[in-house]
């Protein structure tokens, strides 16, 4: 889509910090972490929300999340990953291309928020 940022990025009209690139996925930094490490993969196909997105795709963007947190927990020693996908402005969802966070969490990464609700 024209107007979407991180088509944009697929595009490499926006510059980013690639970490892993196929032809299917790009996976770069967030340009905002939430904790140092904090990664973003999406499909190079511009897709949303996570319900009207194929399934290939979703199984394709939750593997390489897999490879990412695998990476994070290699090069930074990260103890834990929250790997987590937001869907419409109520959830928090800001770009309307669909993505998944890739956070690396450390015991004392001075970050208190928890996605457990509970
Ligand atoms: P959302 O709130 O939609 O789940 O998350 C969007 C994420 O995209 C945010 O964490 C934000 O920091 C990140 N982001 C927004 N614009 C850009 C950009 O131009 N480059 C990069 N690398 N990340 C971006």
């Amino acid at each position: 889509m024209s107007d979407c940022i991180f088509c944009k990025i697929v595009e490499k009209e926006i510059p980013s910090t690639i970490v892993f690139e196929d032809a299917d996925v790009l996976a770069f930094m967030d340009i905002g972490p939430i904790v140092k490490g904090h990664a973003l993969v999406i499909p190079k196909q511009h897709h949303d929300p996570v319900t009207e997105t194929p399934d290939e795709v979703l199984a394709k963007l939750f593997l390489t999340a897999k490879k990412i947190a695998k990476a994070q927990m290699n090069a930074f020693g990260a103890q834990g990953v929250n790997i987590m996908q937001n869907n419409g402005r109520a959830a928090g969802q800001e770009v309307e291309h669909i993505h998944v966070h890739v956070i690396p969490r450390f015991e004392e990464d001075g970050h208190h928020w928890n996605w457990n609700p509970k």
